[in-house]
């Protein structure tokens, strides 16, 4: 990818999030590059016009400055920077498309928001956090529709065939 389009990505990315304490950990963890290449020009374009902001939070509780004006009706993608954190770059920004996927697809529930996330190429990151998931916090997650969403994510697989 050309640099100055890099650039343009990271500064427009840096203009979604209502506050920029958590850009410098998302960035030292990967997830920050993988989520501004994950989007593409109309993508952003989607963000802009739906004013969506990502705002970060550190559980169990946290304040947030806003720097911004937030207007009525606005879409904020909240997500807890630790829990991000813990995982690979890939999965983190699958979660973070999924929620994207819920704004793009209000209507489509889980399977349309994960929809969103395999267009873009995230299919297998998703499957691997959901079957974690599943695996570890069973009794929160290992319940019919997250087995259904993992079978419906597997079907449809990756948009993009260059995803290794
Ligand atoms: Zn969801």
């Amino acid at each position: 990818m050309e640099e100055d389009e890099i650039k343009m990505k990271y500064e427009r990315m840096k203009s979604y999030f209502i506050t920029e304490q958590a850009i410098q950990k998302l960035a030292a963890n990967g997830i920050w590059r993988e989520l501004i290449n994950a989007l593409s020009e109309s993508d952003y374009n989607f963000l802009g016009q739906n004013v969506i902001k990502f705002c970060p939070l550190y559980s169990p509780a946290s304040h947030a400055k806003i720097n911004h004006q937030i207007p009525a009706h606005s879409h904020l993608v909240i997500f807890d920077v630790n829990a991000l954190c813990k995982r690979p770059p890939r999965q983190a920004v699958a979660i973070l498309l999924h929620e994207l996927g819920h704004i793009a697809h209000p209507s489509e529930g889980e399977f349309g928001a994960d929809r969103f996330a395999s267009e873009r190429g995230f299919a297998l990151d998703l499957i691997s956090d959901l079957e974690e998931q599943i695996r570890e916090n069973p009794k929160e997650f290992n319940v019919p529709l997250n087995l259904k969403r993992v079978e419906a994510l597997k079907k449809i697989g990756d948009a993009d065939p260059s995803n290794p």
